[in-house]
């Protein structure tokens, strides 16, 4: 495998693009909007630069590596060539699913579909190919240049060999990967957010404040940031989101989201995104200091 398309150049494809072209692929960065692609190759060079200034990159590496990467606006020149395409668009299903009909068609016989998204199933978006067996999940962690996990999702039609070479490519990128099979929210997400939502629920029952729900689950159990914090990070409402995702995919009421978190979305407290969540944000400073109104 050489040639690298990834579809999406936002906050996880530019991350994405980053590690690839650093371990020596060449890669095709394809977004619909000029902007964001430009937007994202500041970014990478921004990244490095940092890297540089850590001793982790030299001045060369740097260079080399950037131009690897080519910005691409149309998605049939970009994939044309490519042995993987990484997806990471928008997370709507019908986004997803209209992009993996124009990949099956644009993309060579022998590329490897995978998929970026967070919580909707590989499976229903392997449906839309004809090539089912050569579609799978590759779920990087935010910010991709640092984390090491990806977690492999092998859907239901998903070859073994398709698992094995996006296990052994994830290795050669520097990173750690780990298979879970097609059910909603994979392993990451399932855990995760009902342990967000509990904590949500905590304190939305009185059972503790912002500060010392967070406080207990980092210094008691050595998370590095506690729930409240970390939902505030990826968002409200995509937490709300991948909740809702877990809900209706089990049938499970114990994945409702907390009636709090429901009305937070509502009311556009999103989090740091939005500059208000548990905490807030609005001062433009790091420093935390815990909203007020938790009705
Ligand atoms: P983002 O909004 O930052 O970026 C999405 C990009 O996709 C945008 O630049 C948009 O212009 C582009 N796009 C939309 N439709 C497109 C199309 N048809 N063709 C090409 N480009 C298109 O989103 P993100 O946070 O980077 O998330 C991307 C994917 O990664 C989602 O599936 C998300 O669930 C998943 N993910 C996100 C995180 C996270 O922490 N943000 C973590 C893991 C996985």
């Amino acid at each position: 495998m050489q040639q690298i398309a990834v579809i999406g150049s936002g906050t996880m494809g530019n991350g994405i693009a980053h590690v690839f072209a650093q371990n020596g692929y060449t890669v095709h960065l394809i977004d619909i909007r000029k902007e964001a692609l430009d937007k994202a190759l500041a970014t990478i060079a921004k990244n490095m630069d940092r890297q540089v200034a850590k001793g982790s990159l030299t001045e060369a590496q740097k260079l080399e590596s950037l131009s690897r990467i080519n910005p691409f606006t149309s998605l049939a020149e970009g994939v044309k060539s490519a042995d993987l395409v990484v997806e990471a668009a928008t997370e709507q299903v019908d986004i997803k699913l209209q992009l993996f009909r124009e990949l099956d068609m644009h993309a060579p016989a022998h590329c490897i579909l995978a998929t970026n998204t967070s919580s909707i199933s590989i499976t229903k978006i392997a449906g839309v190919t004809g090539r089912q067996d050569r579609v799978v999940g590759m779920h990087f962690m935010n910010p991709v240049p640092v984390m090491k996990l990806v977690e492999v999702i092998a859907g239901f039609n998903t070859s073994a060999d398709v698992t094995s070479a996006v296990i052994q490519l994830s290795r050669n990128i520097g990173k750690v990967p780990a298979l879970a099979n097609d059910y909603p929210g994979f392993i990451a997400n399932r855990i995760l957010m009902p342990m967000i939502n509990e904590a949500i629920s905590s304190l939305y029952e009185g059972v503790a404040g912002v500060e010392e729900i967070d406080t207990i689950m980092k210094l008691g159990m050595a998370h590095p940031m506690g729930p409240l914090q970390l939902a505030d990070f990826i968002g409200l409402d995509v937490c709300k989101a991948i909740l809702e995702v877990l809900h209706d995919g089990f049938g499970n009421p114990k994945y409702a989201p907390c009636p709090l978190l429901v009305n937070m979305v509502a009311a556009g407290n999103l989090g740091v995104k939005s500059g208000k969540g548990f905490y807030d944000y609005s001062h433009g400073g790091k420093e935390l200091v815990v909203a007020s109104n938790f009705k």
